[in-house]
């Protein structure tokens, strides 16, 4: 539980993160007048509206099974993910709207050294609260926050565009550069949401382990099934920070239920350390189920 208080901890302090950012872009926007950071600024209100929805949905995703979710709340993640991807990909739609108009009308910044200065500044906020964000994001498998710095980032990324853009733009005096990029940049931050919405997606349809993972599974299973005579179906699917395993697990007609038990409960124990939040579920044969010939030197796993 105290990776969870964590996880919302950085959940939580993404919200006066995000308005400290907006107020600096919005700043270096009134500044320069400059479309771009208008832009730039503009997917920063997005990033407010996120970071509320992300941590709304740890939080949720937080609470205990109950008698209506009786498998938890895990996947309230998801939602917060794909509402995120949704965000960014209506963020480009503006921001290429945005840039559309100044093509036609470019003009050049009013205070661009000190505009930009701001810009900058806001930029490096976001780019060291998202390296955290999807750091700790991946240590406690949590997509919402992994969702969360991978949409700052695509901020980073346009905040640079058009700081690079805007300078390029003044020393050429070629005023059109400026909302040239933002196209550019937002085509890039239409990508960056499709790639958050298909993890949500894929994690919505009971995506399974990799396959490396699930080899390692079985070796576990393999290694520590003594006294069962085969194991086989494993399935397992990842629900936000939560894995869920099951097997079938073949033992001999005649032994107890209190002995197959114990071996379930050794193969659990092993399981519960080797990975992290796993809920495992085991289903006990008897030998006439199994699959594969008798072994007598290791259980296998069919
Ligand atoms: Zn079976
Ligand atoms: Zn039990």
């Amino acid at each position: 539980m105290e990776n969870a208080k964590k996880v919302t901890r950085m959940a939580k302090m993404s919200i006066p993160v995000a308005i400290l950012v907006f107020a600096l872009k919005y700043v270096a926007y009134h500044l320069t007048g400059s479309v771009a950071l208008y832009s730039d600024a503009l997917e920063s209100i997005v990033n407010i509206i996120a970071a509320f929805a992300a941590w709304w949905a740890i939080h949720f995703s937080m609470k205990p099974a109950d008698k209506k979710h009786p498998f938890g709340h895990h996947k309230a993640e998801y939602f917060s993910a794909v509402f995120e991807g949704t965000l960014i990909i209506l963020a480009s739609a503006l921001i290429i709207h945005q840039a559309w108009g100044a093509l036609n009308h470019p003009r050049m910044l009013d205070q661009p050294i000190f505009g930009l200065a701001i810009n900058l500044a806001a930029a490096t906020i976001n780019a060291a609260w998202a390296i955290l964000l999807i750091r700790n994001g991946k240590k406690y498998r949590s997509p919402a926050l992994d969702a969360d710095g991978r949409h700052l980032m695509t901020d980073v990324t346009t905040s640079a565009g058009v700081l690079i853009g805007l300078v390029a733009a003044i020393l050429t005096g070629w005023a059109a550069l400026d909302p040239m990029l933002a196209i550019i940049i937002a085509l890039h931050i239409l990508w960056q949401g499709w790639k958050v919405i298909n993890t949500s997606i894929q994690g919505l349809m009971d995506v399974g382990v990799e396959a490396e993972e699930a080899i390692r599974i079985r070796n576990i299973v393999s290694a520590h099934a003594e006294g069962a005579i085969e194991a086989h179906d494993l399935r397992t699917r990842i629900a936000g920070r939560i894995t869920f395993i099951e097997f079938h697990l073949v033992v001999p007609s005649t032994m107890t239920v209190g002995h197959a038990h114990i071996i379930c409960d050794r193969i659990e124990d092993v399981l519960h350390n080797e990975i992290e939040n796993a809920r495992i579920l085991i289903h006990v044969e008897p030998e006439n189920e199994a699959k594969l010939p008798p072994n007598t030197t290791a259980v296998p796993f069919a």
